[in-house]
């Protein structure tokens, strides 16, 4: 058991189990609930921690604590705003060794990737601590109206109190786009990290007490869906409900908060391309490809699980894949030298391990398959497999997998690449290779999907927007826009 999680919650982590593990008013808390919920180390399948699962009346609590909490937070004003900020991101750094163990222990991610997550969500906060304090010099511009004798000013004024619901794949990641800039904007928050990987997140409530945040700014809810997830979606009290996760649940979301007309911002699924052009060099391309589906074993929205790979280099393509996939060493997360943890769940293990089943009844032609190597004794592991000649009708072509599992098929032209690439009901994210940087930027520009990366795999920055075409979601986090879902524009009109 990683020393931190003692830390995060002082005595209260008793036999496994977390006895106050509600944050609400910068108070730890009992839950109403009584359900407990497993919180397990998927390379040793066993648990290390159990949490409440939640309820309603701790929805209840949470969101008054916001309420009170907003309208001081509002006026606060952006640069005062900033200070919290820029002191999450030092905490994190502060805590480093130890948060990224424990990511690594309750995600099954190795170490370097679970250090990549901590990186990006400090360059996170940073950077909404610059557009807290860009904000306020934004409040109040005048407005160039037509009307003689008419003065018009904007101002952004916070949406009120915003409920924000995590995944498990990338939890301090995925919390930090929308905290960071939630409290940018103004907003008091109430948190659900997933049941599946709390305990990352558990550690930016005793941040929040260290840099004296005030008290009801950040709540953190532990708990499901059933107990926290919907009865947050479905609260008066929340003006807007930023959500990441799957199709299925977004789409229960989106109902919940229609039905009393609140907004949303959904960050769903994903089955992003891949295109590599005959004139790329096959090895340089594989270690792209291989970035971009065998990471976090495969669990990222925007996995390039689709390969779209020009007919003339594809065998050598193919031959460099499977060069790379032999020489990954899959084990401990925590061991040094460990290229592939294990599947973050059971669940998934087995969501996964259904899709290779159809792939063995479909006949499937595997340059890897599923049981080309031994496995690790313990652990939720699925070998990384490649599939090529995929036809376009495969369940496995068309679905999210959110596992270790690329599926390739080879195209005669550009054109082809780009209308195959864009045949998808997801638009999250697309990469091009190419020896001609031009060229892969142009098609980039034809392909369907929020963040295009041409020569690189996973670009992902604070400062670009983040977010899905079609039913990849709606809406946009990170960069400017991830600030704007947070705000309201209000104008100010009348004589001069
Ligand atoms: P999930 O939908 O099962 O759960 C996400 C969150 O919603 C969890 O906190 C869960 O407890 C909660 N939840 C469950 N039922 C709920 C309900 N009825 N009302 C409100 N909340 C509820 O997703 P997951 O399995 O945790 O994550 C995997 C999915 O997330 C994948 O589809 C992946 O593509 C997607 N994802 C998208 C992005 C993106 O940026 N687009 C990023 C990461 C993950």
């Amino acid at each position: 058991m990683p020393s931190l999680s003692h830390q995060i919650l002082n005595n209260q982590f008793i036999n496994n189990q977390f006895i106050n593990n509600q944050f609400i008013n910068n108070q730890w808390v009992a839950s109403n609930g009584t359900r407990l919920l497993d919180v397990m180390n998927p390379y040793r399948e066993e648990r290390i921690a159990q949490v409440t699962a939640g309820d309603a009346a701790d929805v209840d609590a949470a969101v008054q604590a916001a309420q009170q909490a907003q309208p001081a937070w509002q006026a606060l004003g952006g640069a005062a705003r900033a200070k919290y900020l820029d002191g999450f991101a030092d905490a994190l750094e502060a805590r480093r060794d130890a948060i990224i163990t424990l990511s690594a222990t309750n995600n099954g991610k190795p170490l370097a990737e679970a250090g990549i997550d901590l990186d990006d969500a400090i360059a996170c906060y940073r950077y909404y601590a610059g557009q807290a304090k860009a904000l306020d010099a934004r409040q109040g511009e005048l407005v160039n109206v037509e009307m003689e004798g008419v003065e018009a000013r904007t101002y952004h004024d916070p949406v009120g109190v915003v409920g924000l619901i995590a995944p498990w794949n990338f939890p301090l990641v995925t919390s930090a786009w929308k905290l960071a800039p939630a409290l940018a904007a103004g907003c008091a928050a109430v948190l659900k990290p997933s049941e599946v990987t709390p305990l990352p997140e558990l550690v930016l409530a005793e941040i929040a007490l260290e840099i004296n945040l005030p008290p009801g700014v950040l709540n953190l809810l532990n708990g499901d869906g059933e107990g926290i997830g919907a009865p947050l979606t479905n609260h008066p009290g929340v003006d807007k409900i930023s959500f990441t996760g799957s199709n299925r649940v977004g789409e229960a979301v989106m109902q919940a908060a229609a039905a009393r007309t609140a907004s949303v911002s959904l960050e769903l699924g994903g089955k992003s391309p891949i295109l590599v052009m005959e004139d790329a060099v096959p090895a340089q391309a594989a270690d792209w490809v291989m970035a971009g589906i065998y990471f976090n074993a495969g669990q990222i929205c925007s996995a390039t699980s689709r390969l779209l790979v020009h007919e003339d280099i594809a065998e050598a393509l193919y031959a460099a894949l499977a060069e790379r996939m032999d020489a990954l060493t899959l084990g401990d997360p925590i061991a040094e030298g460990t290229d592939l943890g294990p599947l973050t769940s059971a669940k998934q293990r087995d969501a996964v391990q259904c899709y290779l089943d159809i792939a063995e009844q479909e006949g499937l032609t595997a340059v890897r398959d599923a049981q080309h190597r031994q496995l690790p004794d313990t652990g939720y592991f699925l070998a990384p497999t490649l599939y090529r000649d995929v036809p376009v009708e495969s369940r496995l072509w068309q679905e999210e997998i959110f596992g270790p599992v690329l599926c390739g098929r080879s195209v005669a032209s550009e054109a082809e690449a780009i209308k195959l690439a864009n045949d998808s009901v997801y638009g999250l994210a697309a990469t091009v290779i190419s020896g001609d940087p031009e060229r892969a930027k142009r098609i980039g520009r034809q392909l369907k999907a929020g963040s295009i990366w041409y020569n690189s795999e996973q670009l992902v920055l604070p400062e670009t927007g983040w977010g899905g075409f079609k039913r990849s979601g709606i809406g946009r986090e990170l960069g400017p826009w991830g600030l704007s879902a947070y705000l309201e524009v209000k104008h100010v009109v009348g004589p001069k």
